[in-house]
């Protein structure tokens, strides 16, 4: 059985350089097009796995070529493949338009992700899991069952979307940059704490800030770096601070102490992401993240 479980979506992203994202109703050229494999699942599956921790994915891929991409690179970070499915719907597809100015703009078709269900097996692994990590692209009600199944369970709640008590009266620990911040729990960030147990919140460059409702704010400063691109940082970020804290609940219940250094080297791994292009070619694994974080 896989320590870390992700129930999640995978993609092919299509990337297309503009010099600008097109106004509506406008057209542009693209400087040219890469095809390769990202979505949220995908992602951070591949950095829990680069990060050392017994991996397994649950998502739904179509009987394309976009599947069998991610299937390959999944596969070849050491990502247990056993549970995912095949959908009768094509691989989700993403369309990434990438300015000059490094502004983006990103359309996801979820395809199969809309079919995610999770079969007997499936709850068993995530059962069985010493963490459950997901995120929102795919259906609430994958996500709810995986969160009800968990005895530790990870959400990320990216895309921003508004939450039900339902589901996060399941959630151990809540990961969720500034503005998804503001979608669960409004402006003011120490909210989510009646929310949820625990949360951390990116800030982007400026690292992270950990809350929990019986100890003060802990903010983990910024790693300052050369930033080439920052896609995937937030599912790095995730991957590894999941692994970090499967690898310490062998011991026994996760505390304060353990969450707080599991997100110091989730901050390195993400620090690190966005030194080089592309999602998945840019998730780092732990002996890069390690020679940096000890
Ligand atoms: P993305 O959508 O780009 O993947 P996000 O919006 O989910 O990211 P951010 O808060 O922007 O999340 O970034 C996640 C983490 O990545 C940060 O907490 C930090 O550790 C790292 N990071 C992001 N940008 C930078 C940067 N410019 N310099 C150093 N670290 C960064």
């Amino acid at each position: 059985m896989a320590d870390v479980v992700v129930v999640g979506s995978a993609n092919v992203d299509l990337v297309l350089p503009v010099q600008r994202i097109p106004r509506p109703g406008e057209t542009v050229l693209a400087g040219g097009l890469t095809r390769g494999p990202g979505g949220k699942g995908a992602n951070q599956a591949v950095a829990a796995a680069r990060a050392g921790a017994s991996t397994a994915f649950i998502a739904a891929l179509g009987a394309d070529d976009g599947g069998s991409l991610l299937r390959d690179a999944l596969g070849e970070a050491g990502v247990d493949l056993s549970l995912v499915s095949t959908s009768d719907q094509p691989t989700g597809t993403a369309i990434i338009t990438v300015a000059e100015d490094g502004e983006n703009s990103i359309v996801v078709a979820p395809s199969a992700n809309a079919t995610l269900e999770l079969s007997e097996q499936a709850l068993y692994a995530v059962r069985e899991a010493r963490i459950v990590l997901s995120q929102l692209e795919i259906p609430f009600g994958t996500v709810q069952a995986a969160a009800a199944a968990s005895s530790y369970f990870v959400l990320n709640a990216a895309p921003a979307a508004e939450l039900s008590d339902e589901l996060l009266a399941h959630v151990d620990l809540l990961v969720v940059n500034e503005t998804e911040a503001e979608a669960v729990g409004g402006p003011k960030l120490s909210a989510l704490l009646e929310r949820v147990p625990a949360a951390v919140v990116t800030l982007g460059a400026e690292g992270a800030v950990i809350l929990t409702r019986d100890a003060a704010e802990i903010r983990v400063p910024g790693v300052s770096v050369e930033v080439v691109d920052t896609t995937a940082a937030g599912d790095t970020f995730c991957g590894v601070l999941a692994a970090t804290l499967a690898a310490v609940s062998t011991t026994g219940p996760i505390t304060g102490r353990d969450l707080t250094n599991a997100v110091r080297r989730a901050n390195v791994a993400a620090s690190l992401s966005v030194q080089t292009g592309g999602a998945i070619p840019s998730v780092p694994h732990g002996e890069v993240i390690d020679a940096r974080y000890a």
